[in-house]
């Protein structure tokens, strides 16, 4: 039996247990387990839209048993203290646990650089409870403010500083510019009063990107009203506010600190060389002076195959990887998480299966930064996009992401957090798909549609559909003359029972006369063309939604007369009847709803198809929709009947590996 463990659910943690599951799927000697602290995976790239009270906390968290209820992967939540390299245990809070091969990814912290107070009195965003923590202090900062009669001090309270124009501050920054404007409205404070800052050492914000979507950015923050201090170094931080190269001063009470990050704590102290490899004294001149020191910033050095150099089973994934690759350590973005991760779980397979081990390659596609819900600029695969269409590529690129860690599941709930659930139109599209509309609006169309399907009903049963001596009272499905189950569709027995469509025609073609002679009597009066606007509507309504001609039409009677007219007529009738009325009652004691809806909509569909429907009855189609979101919750079994279902799904194995779950699967 072989242990793989893993460190860390992050990025490169999990895409490493994926890989390695996908690998020893089948092979039972092999174990795999996932350490981490939280139970959940955190979406990281998008911790700012949690901190600037754009989407819930929730949403940034993918909870572990969803990733690998259905996989081999067993999770175990824990604290690890430290770890014994060189007799493979990790030792932590409730037990130790050996391993063979270990996968360490524990991340990165935040850099202070030992700027006076900067570690003590800012906030930082590198984690789950820094994100709530944040948006907690934002939004009790504007309360403080509406409380405080001092002007000054109501100042400090309303001024935010961004420290860090890099990608994470950039994010944070268009998160708080978009969320003053609610808070405002909330507090009932004037927005004019409300100071966001960003600080930046250097003298560009987002060096990485080309100038254009630098100044492309720039522009958007100006309209905005943020202001942006270049060439401002902090050099010192106090609890009443922050200090600037030259002594300036800017009294705040909240400094959002995103300067760059380190090697987690944890990694500094585990009991490596700091990087240098085993047996060697001293650092080659290059590896002393890699960019940022990079040995003080506690990464740990790894060889091609991303095998720490210190210990040949353990594997280093992530931010805290300290490789470098043509002369450039890799940074510690997610794109390396992935690629480091999915190069040590196949050369701990291949270790494993004795075959070659492949060297790491880096293949990076890009940059995406967005500001707020609505702007964004990217430089991804050689375009080099702003606005719309680059936070378009966010979404795809975060779907992407999401559908290789949780399917179907995962991009379900992202949707819901971006688009269907988002509050003061806080997302790409606005409130345009933000599903507002509360389950008691549904209700009178629910028992409209169900009271119409009892009306069929009882049409059919009174026209004699279920009596067969009354003949083919349901011959309008088929071509006069077919033969169906024994019954000679005579031309004259059509003609009796021709479709209601007829019927509906020769109504509507009536009704139509009336309005004609009302559209006469109005021409007398000089009212002719609107009357006559109001004949064609009337006319066009008693007419079948499908023409008889319409190939669609044609295709359907085809179908009917070759395949249908085969069924046997009495269980035809009654099966159309009988799926009417089961339709009827699921709707009126709203049970099942979804899935009568869906059977109303074939059933409309159906007799559009079959040239039967006229536009007098589109509106069942409409209605047939309009159930399906959730109208048998209110005052209807489905309120009882859905969360039970739901709960049984959730446990079944199927849903755990289709990851078809509806929200979080069932423990036990
Ligand atoms: P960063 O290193 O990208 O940027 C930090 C910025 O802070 C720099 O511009 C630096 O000049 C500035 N700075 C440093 N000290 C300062 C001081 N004393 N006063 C004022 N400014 C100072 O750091 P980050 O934004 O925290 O990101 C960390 C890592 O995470 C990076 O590798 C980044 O690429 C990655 N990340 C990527 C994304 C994305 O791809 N969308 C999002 C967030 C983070």
């Amino acid at each position: 039996m072989k242990k793989i463990a893993i460190l860390g659910a992050g990025y490169g943690g999990v895409a490493a247990a994926k890989t390695l599951h996908k690998i020893f799927k089948k092979d039972k000697d092999v174990e795999i387990t996932l350490f981490d602290r939280n139970p959940f995976h955190t979406l990281m790239t998008e911790l700012h839209e949690v901190a600037g009270g754009r989407a819930e906390p929730e949403s940034v968290q993918v909870s572990l048993e969803k990733i690998f209820g259905g996989t081999r992967v067993q999770v175990r939540i824990e604290t690890i203290a430290s770890i014994r390299f060189t007799d493979k245990v990790l030792v932590g809070k409730e037990g130790e646990y050996g391993y063979d091969y270990l996968v360490l990814g524990p991340g990165a912290e935040p850099e202070y650089f030992g700027i006076t107070g900067a570690k003590e009195h800012s906030f930082s965003l590198w984690s789950y409870d820094d994100a709530v923590l944040l948006r907690r202090h934002i939004e009790d900062q504007f309360l403080k403010a509406s409380r405080e009669p001092n002007d000054a001090l109501r100042r400090r309270n309303l001024t935010f500083v961004v420290a860090g124009a890099g990608f994470t501050g950039m994010e944070m920054l268009g998160e708080l510019l978009e969320w003053k404007k609610t808070l405002c409205v909330r507090y009932g404070i004037d927005e004019a009063e409300v100071s966001i800052v960003l600080v930046e050492a250097m003298t560009e914000i987002l060096p990485v990107l080309p100038k254009k979507l630098r100044q492309n950015t720039m522009k958007f923050l100006a309209k905005k009203g943020a202001v942006v201090r270049l060439d401002t170094p902090i050099t010192e931080v106090r609890p009443e506010g922050i200090t600037v190269k030259g002594g300036g001063v800017i009294a705040t009470d909240t400094l959002i600190w995103t300067c760059g990050v380190r090697g987690c704590a944890f990694a500094g102290a585990l009991d490596f060389t700091g990087g240098k490899e085993h047996g060697r004294s001293s650092l080659t001149e290059e590896e002393t002076n890699l960019k940022f020191n990079i040995l003080k910033r506690s990464r740990l050095r790894s060889n091609d195959f991303m095998q720490s150099v210190d210990f040949d089973n353990v594997y280093i994934v992530g931010d805290v990887a300290w490789h470098v690759e043509k002369n450039r350590t890799l940074p510690q973005v997610v794109e390396t998480a992935l690629q480091t991760a999915e190069c040590a779980a196949h050369n701990i397979a291949a270790d494993i299966k004795g075959e070659t081990k492949k060297a790491f390659r880096s293949n990076y596609h890009g940059f995406l930064v967005s500001v707020g819900s609505k702007f964004a600029v990217a430089n991804v695969m050689g375009l080099v996009l702003t606005g719309f269409t680059a936070m378009a590529m966010k979404h795809l690129v975060n779907f992407h992401y999401l559908w290789s860690v949780a399917g179907v599941n995962a991009c379900w709930e992202y949707a819901q957090h971006h688009f269907f659930q988002v509050k003061a139109g806080r997302s790409q599209i606005g409130n345009q798909a933000a599903n507002k509309t509360p389950t008691y609006w549904l209700l009178p169309i629910r028992v409209g549609l169900g009271a119409i399907w009892v009306v069929e009903v009882l049409e059919k049963v009174f026209k004699g559909w279920l009596d067969p001596s009354k003949g083919p009272v349901s011959a309008w499905m088929f071509s006069p003359g077919v033969h169906q189950a024994g019954w000679a569709v005579d031309a004259a027995t059509a003609a009796t029972t021709a479709a209601p469509a007829a019927g509906a025609a020769g109504a509507a073609a009536a009704g139509a006369s009336d309005a004609t002679a009302a559209a006469t009597a109005a021409a007398a009066t000089g009212a002719a063309a609107g009357a006559g606007q109001a004949i064609d509507l009337l006319k066009s309504m008693g007419n079948p939604i499908l023409p008889p001609d319409f190939f669609l039409v044609q295709w359907m009677r085809w179908f009917m007369d070759t395949f249908i007219s085969q069924v046997n007529y009495v269980v035809l009738q009654y099966g159309v009847v009988t799926m009417e009325g089961a339709i009827a009652l699921a709707l009126l004691g709203g049970t099942f709803t979804w899935i009568a809806g869906v059977a109303s909509l074939v059933l409309c569909l159906n007799f559009t198809l079959a040239g039967y429907f006229t536009w007098n009855t589109a509106w069942m189609i409409l209605a047939s929709v309009t159930v399906l979101g959730g109208a048998g919750r209110v005052l209807g079994l489905d309120a009882w009947i859905m969360p039970w279902l739901h709960r049984w799904w959730n446990g079944t194995a199927l849903a755990k590996k289709t990851y078809w779950y509806v929200g979080e699967p069932r423990r036990k």
